[in-house]
């Protein structure tokens, strides 16, 4: 029998297994799909790899960056990108680089924007109160409830001028040009809570995570679970491909185990689910748990947006036509809420992010072609793609075919529009829509992120990594933050639950 199970292969059940196998713990990981690592997953076609969720990483900082070789063995090295890693792009021709480290980005704002020196100091400090904020909740989503309420009372009035608020509140308070305030409200689809409705802590952490540094994985996303398979191996775990957890089973009112859909059952002594909050509540618990208040208060909170992704291939010298590994935020207007794609069919995308992943990863080969990759993402509602919902790949019915092979053409128009000197150099395109999300990683209404990083869940006591019900834990994005690194931590923090000498390893 395991010491644990986790449920899902994602960057948080992975690092939470490894942070168990690390103690000497033996763990069963569980993983409906072929292949393990979710959003950290990559996929080939005729020699072009592309990630599926993953196009850069913030600094880890050194302790980040300990943490990540405890894991991995140090099986995963962080390579950096340039200096200048996001372009925002707007009407007219508006373009401004972020550039790290803070001061650098600081410097650069106020020249583009120098009436406003003042105000772009004030936005700096409240990233540091808020970011500061953020990681005191982050912190109290892994610790036991009475201390966690500890850690609320103590830090209230910084939650409730930091996390209570969104983006756009604290934003109009300090900065009044709207154009910077779009400027600095551009990467919120890095977290996916819009300026309208996205907690400001959670911005400024993700703000300030990227303004430390920006890096890319070595080899793709692909190698976390490269890395960390085998960790938890060596602890004689074990990581079950095509075992989706049905349901948990639960005895004498505590988790014992669970029910896979081929029949199986498997019981541990603690059960981590990282397979997202929602669904573990939605799906896997018995139907009476699903009424206690932390359940319905998980069932209640907001989802991310959903995307479509276009993955391109390409040959020839990208650097040459324009290409860096700087990604592109573009937005048709100058608000930035206003990012999701309704009418694909007449307009182009009101918000596209471009990424070229090949230029990042120094271990890619681009071969005599000079063959190299980008991924483009638009945002999108689920609505759209909700009545093809029961269909399944293979078997989508042709209007949904004809739909996606339209959203690919517009958004390969638009990149060529937006990229003109790339444009001859594309080769081969590849589309995702939410469904497709869905059935590679389960997640619920095909949401970019899981839950929203809304105020309301980040003020919630339903969510962190210690669940009410004994012997479940939660792991992963909605544990924590989303993001690869905030899913990691939420695995960390998870296994720390079980094994408290994880927590001597975030120092
Ligand atoms: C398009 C896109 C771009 C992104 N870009 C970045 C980026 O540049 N930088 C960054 O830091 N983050 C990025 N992210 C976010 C990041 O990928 C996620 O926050 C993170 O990987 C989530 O990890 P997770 O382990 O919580 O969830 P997931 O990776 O979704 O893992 C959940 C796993 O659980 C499995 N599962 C679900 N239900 C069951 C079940 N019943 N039984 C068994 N298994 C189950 C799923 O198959 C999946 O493998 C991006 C995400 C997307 C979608």
């Amino acid at each position: 029998m395991s010491d644990a199970i986790v449920i899902g292969s994602g960057i948080g059940g992975l690092a939470c297994a490894a942070a168990l196998a690390k103690c000497g713990r033996k763990v069963l990981v569980l993983e409906q799909h072929f292949l393990a690592g979710g959003l950290t997953q990559t996929f080939t076609r005729e020699g072009y790899t592309w990630d599926v969720g993953l196009h850069y990483l913030g600094d880890l900082g050194p302790q980040g960056k300990a943490l990540l070789d405890w894991l991995s063995d140090g099986g995963i090295e962080i390579a950096p990108t340039d200096a200048a890693f996001d372009t925002v792009h707007f009407p007219e021709g508006f373009e401004f680089s972020y550039v790290s480290p803070p001061a650098a980005a600081r410097d650069a704002l106020k020249k583009r924007f120098p009436g406003s020196a003042g105000e772009i100091d004030a936005f700096f400090t409240a990233l540091e109160h808020a970011g500061r904020a953020a990681m005191a909740m982050f912190q109290a989503r892994a610790l036991p409830r009475p201390i966690a309420a500890l850690v609320r009372w103590w830090k209230r009035d910084a939650f409730k001028r930091w996390v209570a608020r969104t983006t756009e509140e604290v934003l109009r308070e300090i900065v009044s040009d709207p154009r910077l305030r779009a400027v600095l409200s551009a990467q919120w689809p890095d977290h996916g809570g819009s300026p309208k409705r996205g907690s400001f802590a959670m911005h400024a952490a993700v703000m300030r995570h990227f303004l430390a540094g920006s890096g890319y994985p070595v080899g793709g996303a692909a190698v976390f679970a490269k890395a960390l398979v085998p960790v938890i191996e060596r602890a004689g775990g074990k990581v079950v491909l095509k075992a989706r957890v049905e349901r948990l089973l639960l005895e004498r009112g505590r988790v014992a185990g669970v029910l896979l859909a081929d029949g199986t059952e498997h019981r541990a002594a603690a059960v981590v689910s990282a397979a997202g909050a929602r669904n573990t509540v939605e799906q896997l618990l018995p139907t009476e748990q699903r009424a206690a208040p932390w359940a319905r208060d998980i069932l209640s909170m907001e989802l991310t947006p959903c995307h479509v992704g276009l993955y391109l291939g390409l040959a020839g010298d990208l650097r040459a036509a324009g290409a860096t590994t700087a990604n592109h935020w573009i937005y048709g207007s100058w608000d930035t809420n206003a990012a999701t794609w309704r009418d694909p069919g007449r307009s182009d995308p009101p918000g596209m992010f471009v990424s070229f992943p090949s230029l990042k990863d120094p271990s890619h080969v681009p071969g005599p072609e000079q063959r190299h990759t980008a991924e483009v993402v638009a945002w999108v509602d689920w609505e759209t793609f909700a009545p093809w919902q029961e269909s399944s790949p293979g078997h989508r019915p042709p209007d949904y075919e004809r739909y996606k092979a339209m959203l690919g053409e517009r958004l390969l128009d638009y990149f060529k529009r937006c990229f003109p000197r790339l444009a001859p150099l594309v080769r081969l395109c590849e589309v995702s829509t939410p469904l497709t999300m869905v059935h590679y990683t389960r997640t619920p209404l095909g949401a970019v992120y899981s839950l929203a990083p809304t105020p309301a869940r980040f003020l919630s006591k339903s969510l962190g990594t210690r669940t009410p019900l004994k012997g479940l834990y939660l792991a992963g994005q909605d544990a924590m933050s989303p993001g690869v690194t905030g899913a990691m931590m939420g695995g960390v923090m998870a296994a720390g639950a079980l094994a408290p000498q994880v927590f001597r390893r975030l120092g």
